[in-house]
């Protein structure tokens, strides 16, 4: 998972005076949760027809200071924070990509292809295309320039070519991405995939240096919108090319399939990724987390009452699942208490990338409250539970402080399949609850019970029906054919980087 983000405004009288790359960098701090192995801003300064770039691995924080920032100058500019899924962590996969042959165009996305490895080899064979990087953000960027020149080598960029070449695009690349794309003295595009997998939202602002010109922002999370004062206008819809120019004008147009494609946004980010205060299609992620764990309640006070569980207070494993907590325990009228603060300089564990990292990182980021742990029958709530391993650790620890009871309630349905759209957990073999049962389960983490919340209750807690729940449900939005390539070469990716 990254996140990705672009600002531009009309280059107006001054464009020199521009220097995007600030609200960039400052946007991406809302963004950082997304992705925290490597942060990168690309931006073109149309007085010079320059573009600028800096790009390291690391925190946004430490990644950009104000030496490297003052140079990326331009009224256009696009950043992203990256979790390395294809392509590993080395250097030369670092985003924004940036080509200047033949026109200058830099890109930052999120997500997967999952025909990566078929279309590098075809366009090897082909075109005996030499690719400089193993991520798959490099062959948007190839199609993208061979589509948009075309045979007669047109350079010339019209909003009509954007759409033939887009269409082009969506029928050789099989995947979940929201992409943005930077143009030499064109503007700004934003594509996201025909089913709208991954999120993508469009904000506005009047440009306070040319009066009556707007701003315009794109970016993976409305959080960031707010963050910066730009007014949401509307989420990118599925399938859709958004084109922004020199000029301020913003051009649009949703490419048409033969087939219908349905939209199927990721339950993940409701649950687990993205932000709280974020909202996806209107649907606030804050409220879906308190229905979660209202519905959750709905579950647990039957087995309560049957007397199958017995709780003394609601514990949640900070932070996503805090929200859900809260509305559980108050469904329930439990206590609400936190067994566990979480060091908030410590990344998160689910998005480290290597089975050791995670482990450490659990023991290094939770501080048990003892008071709170002692003699208590918990029920702890998670948003999911992926591995298994952290979950495993969280309960030990309790344990070790004198829990006398944990009973772990899962805030989604047991994830059984793999994901190829750029949650990382691509190989169905490391799934905890892809063949064991709820009680094997439990006996695997050291909980006395586990409870998971169901299918239905995801659909009516988000209030969206067409989502994607692949990884619950195994009916895969996308052809999945090549998932078994995409799988073995994203096992090699994390072998190396051991
Ligand atoms: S498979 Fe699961 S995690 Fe992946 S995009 Fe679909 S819902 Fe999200």
């Amino acid at each position: 998972m990254c996140g990705v983000l672009g600002i531009m405004s009309p280059s107006g009288q001054s464009p020199s005076r521009k220097n995007q790359a600030i609200d960039v960098y400052r946007g991406l701090l809302t963004l950082q949760h997304r992705g925290q192995d490597a942060a990168g801003i690309l931006s073109y300064d149309s007085l010079t027809k320059t573009f600028h770039s800096q790009k390291e691995l690391g925190l946004v924080a430490n990644v950009f200071n104000t030496e490297n920032l003052g140079p990326l100058k331009g009224n256009m500019a696009i950043g992203h924070t990256r979790y390395a899924t294809a392509g590993g962590n080395q250097r030369d996969n670092l985003q924004p990509l940036v080509t200047g042959y033949p026109f200058g165009i830099g890109m930052v996305h999120n997500g997967n292809l999952i025909n990566y490895h078929s279309v590098r080899r075809k366009l090897k064979s082909e075109e005996n295309l030499q690719m400089l990087t193993t991520n798959d953000l490099e062959i948007f960027l190839h199609l993208w320039c061979k589509y948009m020149t075309g045979d007669k080598n047109k350079k010339d960029f019209s909003f009509h070519k954007a759409v033939r070449a887009s269409e082009k695009i969506f029928n050789e690349v099989e995947g979940g991405f929201a992409l943005l794309g930077l143009i030499a003295d064109v503007g700004l595009i934003a594509l996201r995939d025909p089913h709208g997998i991954r999120p993508l939202v469009l904000g506005i602002k009047e440009n306070t240096d040319n009066l009556g010109q707007k701003e315009y922002c794109v970016s993976s999370e409305t959080v960031t919108l707010h963050f910066l004062g730009f007014e949401y206008v509307r989420d990118i819809a599925p399938g859709e090319l958004i084109h922004i120019n020199n000029d301020g004008e913003l051009l649009s147009h949703i490419i048409e399939f033969k087939e219908k494609k349905n939209p199927a946004p990721c339950m993940f980010e409701w649950v687990y990724f993205s932000g709280a205060e974020s909202s996806i299609h209107k649907k606030s992620v804050y409220e879906a987390r308190l229905n979660l764990g209202k519905l959750l309640a709905n579950k647990a006070r039957k087995l309560i009452e049957k007397g199958d569980i017995q709780s003394d207070v609601v514990c949640p494993v900070p932070d996503t699942s805090r929200t859900a907590s809260i509305s559980l325990a108050e469904n329930l009228g439990l206590p609400y208490r936190e067994a566990l603060i979480k060091n908030r300089y410590v990344h998160r564990s689910f998005i480290l990338n290597t089975q050791e990292k995670r482990e450490n990182a659990v023991e290094l980021k939770l501080s048990p409250v003892i008071s709170e742990i002692k003699e208590k029958r918990i029920l702890l709530v998670d948003d999911s539970i992926v591995r298994g391993t952290t979950s495993k650790k969280i309960i030990s620890l309790l344990k070790k402080y004198g829990a006398k009871e944990i009973t772990l309630a899962i805030t989604c349905p047991p994830l059984r399949y793999a994901c190829y759209y750029g949650i990382d957990f691509p190989n169905p073999e490391e799934l905890i609850a892809k063949d064991k049962t709820l009680d094997q389960i439990a006996d695997w983490v050291g909980a006395n019970q586990v409870i998971y919340l169901d299918e239905s209750d995801l659909v009516d807690a988000i209030g969206e029906d067409n989502l994607c729940m692949a990884c619950i449900n195994n009916k895969y939005p996308t052809s999945i054919k090549d998932a078994e390539e995409f799988m073995q070469m994203r096992q090699l990716d994390k072998e190396t980087t051991l």
